[in-house]
């Protein structure tokens, strides 16, 4: 039986008593000092699947562990402790309470860690809609990603003042396409071009002008080619022209169309008549991407020799 100088609840004022009695999120407790539940409100015993009535008259310590002995200690100071819960739904978790000596015993106000099911679901909510959003932020940021080595490995492949494919990168696609014409018989051509006489434009209209007429000469070759072809600046004033499906009679209508556009080519910043010499070679039975332009190379420079402006198809 409670005596009634420990019904706490009790000596408040009814509308106080009722609301400590129905509190949600703090559990409270009256413990007389063989630390024996003598009064507990709703929130306390629900932490234990109980409720008060049944509560009521246990030792502390089989609800909350180390509650043995509080409220015997010192004086009549507050003190903060925490406790685990022993039983009951939310077991092992803890319990922060404040602990105020009264008469004999103590008063424990409690606030537990262990959250409901409304509030796991809420955080869990919470928690789902944020990976969510870090996903779509993670896919938005990996697309940024491959876009920007997207534009790294088209920069590695391309000649900066023409916007050709460079040296590197139509070898790689002349051996893809020696292979692929040897496997498929299929007829493929090379066409190489130098400018004649290209130093004596840097040094009397100067560099930049050259190089105008370089960047001029890309967008002839650009305009010249097919779709399937590919024109590649090789090397300073030397460009190189893969013709897919081209065998050496249709490589020299396109080389000697090519010669005849680049002799028309006009720079709006100088006054300059540019010729080229060019050479093709079509694929051999069996030869290499290096014979092929090394048969190329060889044609050009027949051409050069022969008085330059013209075009040299090479035997096999
Ligand atoms: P040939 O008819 O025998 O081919 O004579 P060429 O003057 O065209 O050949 P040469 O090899 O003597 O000179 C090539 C010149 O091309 C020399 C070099 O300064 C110039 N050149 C190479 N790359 C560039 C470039 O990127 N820009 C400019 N403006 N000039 C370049
Ligand atoms: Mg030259
Ligand atoms: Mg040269």
């Amino acid at each position: 039986m409670m005596k009634r100088s420990e019904d706490l609840l009790g000596r408040c004022p009814e509308p106080v008593a009722r609301y400590l009695h129905k509190l949600t999120d703090t559990s409270l407790a009256v413990l007389d000092g063989d630390g024996v539940v003598v009064q507990c409100n709703e929130a306390f015993a629900r932490l234990f699947g109980a409720d008060p009535s049944t509560v009521v008259g246990d030792r502390a310590e089989r609800y909350l562990s180390g509650a043995d002995g509080i409220g015997l200690s010192d004086g009549r100071q507050a003190i903060r402790r925490r406790f685990n819960l022993q039983c009951g739904p939310a077991r092992g978790t803890a319990l922060d309470c404040h602990v105020f000596h009264w008469r004999d015993g103590c008063v424990l106000f409690g606030r537990s860690t262990f959250e409901s099911d409304e509030e796991v679901f809420q955080q869990l909510t919470r928690l789902n809609n944020e990976l969510s959003n870090q996903s779509r932020e993670l896919a938005k940021k990996n697309a940024e990603l491959l876009r920007a080595n997207e534009q790294i490995e088209q920069l590695m492949r391309t000649d900066h003042l023409t916007g050709l494919a460079n040296r590197r990168h139509f070898l790689e696609h002349l051996e893809k396409a020696v292979a692929d014409a040897h496997r498929h018989g299929r007829s493929l051509s090379l066409a190489a071009l130098d400018l004649d006489h290209f130093k004596e434009v840097n040094d009397e209209h100067g560099h930049a002008a050259g190089d105008d007429l370089l960047a001029a000469l890309g967008e002839v070759l650009q305009e010249q080619t097919r779709k399937e072809d590919l024109p590649a600046r090789i090397g300073g004033e030397e460009f190189m022209v893969l013709l897919v499906g081209a065998d050496c009679n249709r490589a020299a209508v396109f080389a000697d169309r090519l010669r005849r556009e680049v002799a028309s080519i006009e720079l709006s910043c100088a006054d300059i008549c540019v010729t080229a010499s060019l050479g093709v070679a079509e694929l051999g039975c069996g030869e290499s991407p290096e014979d092929l332009m090394l048969r190329a190379d060889r044609a050009l420079y027949r051409s050069k020799e022969a008085g330059r402006n013209r075009m040299t198809v090479a035997g096999t």
